[in-house]
């Protein structure tokens, strides 16, 4: 079945009626030959630093993570790419940088910690920084938001780190810009936020995983309740389409960058709720794709009514099977 995807890899993301939806890979790490040769990419939605971190025996030089960042901002560009900063805490851990909790996701992790060692932060910034001069596709993303505060930090200390840069290196090296600043939308109350993001950041990212986590209360690495994680459920659908009306209301760029956007299901509910940017396992693409150049939005979004209507997520599913079998 895979040739089947395949095979229409290199067209684009467009619905029967031709809306464009554009596709993203997430990934971490270094730059695998399937994705540079995946010309029919939109760019790197999510591009997860940790994977790097995670790797090594002791925290990474601004020089070492100048390396990684540019080698994937050069092999996508122009194309963007969405650097998500260190997101540890939670069930990724580095083995140099130990602390046990009891109740790790909902403690110590992403901006929180980037927040409480700035160093680390400023560091990973400039050599983000650094590693777009010339290019100009770096796009910076803040994980695990809650609170207006973190986000207003955060952008002191990447304005920190541009204007030492500015002075300390600059001179002798060319010019910077100023990329984007984004957030993930993955705890609940980031969600209420969004008239404050809409005046403070230039574009969100849902994170599917997260926010089904946490709306749901349900440790998305917890196998017995592992029944329980469904992204499905009503509830997960109203946010993730109060999401999409809020945004668009404020005209701020939005996407979704969790594994619901990786499934072809997923997928075409998100488009009936006006997401046009979604972010998957690079190896979900070519399946999303060729289900959404099936369809017409006017079929989904009349889906996407029953589904929020749903009672629970066993229906929504029944309903999405039904949808599929009609539509083969
Ligand atoms: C998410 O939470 O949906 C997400 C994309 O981030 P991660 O899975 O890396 O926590
Ligand atoms: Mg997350």
């Amino acid at each position: 079945l895979h040739d089947t995807f395949d095979a229409e890899y290199n067209l684009e993301a467009a619905t029967l009626d031709g809306e464009e939806i554009k596709l993203y890979a997430n990934t971490g790490l270094e730059v695998s030959n399937d994705l540079i040769n995946a010309k029919y990419l939109d760019g790197i939605g999510l591009y997860r630093t940790e994977a790097w971190f995670m790797q090594q025996d002791s925290f990474p030089s601004q020089a070492e993570q100048e390396v990684w960042y540019r080698d994937i901002l050069t092999a996508y560009h122009p194309a963007p790419v969405t650097m998500r900063t260190l997101d540890i805490g939670g069930d990724k851990s580095l083995s140099y940088f130990n602390f046990t909790e009891e109740n790790p996701f909902l403690g110590w992790r992403g901006i929180r910690i980037s927040l409480d060692h700035p160093e680390l932060f400023l560091e990973q910034v400039k050599a983000m920084l650094k590693a777009n001069m010339g290019l100009g596709n770096l796009k910076i993303m803040l994980p695990m938001v809650a609170d207006v505060n973190e986000v207003e930090s955060a952008k002191r200390l990447i304005q920190q780190a541009f204007f030492e840069l500015q002075e300390e290196w600059v001179p002798a090296h060319g010019t910077l810009d100023m990329p984007e600043i984004g957030i993930m939308l993955e705890v609940p109350s980031s969600v209420y936020l969004l008239p404050e993001w809409a005046n403070s950041v230039d574009f969100c990212s849902v994170g599917s995983n997260d926010l089904t986590q946490y709306m749901l209360a349900v440790d998305r690495t917890n196998s017995r309740v592992a029944n329980l994680f469904d992204s499905y459920h009503p509830a997960i659908l109203r946010v993730l389409n109060d999401i999409a009306i809020q945004c668009l209301d404020y005209e701020l760029p939005f996407s979704l960058c969790g594994e619901l956007a990786a499934d072809p299901e997923g997928a075409l509910l998100l488009v009936a709720m006006g997401y046009r940017n979604l972010s998957m396992s690079p190896s979900a693409i070519n399946k999303v794709k060729y289900v959404l150049r099936r369809l017409h939005v006017s079929d989904m979004e009349a889906l996407l009514k029953t589904c929020l209507a749903a009672r629970n997520a066993k229906q929504v599913h029944r309903l999405l099977r039904e949808f599929i079998i009609h539509h083969k």
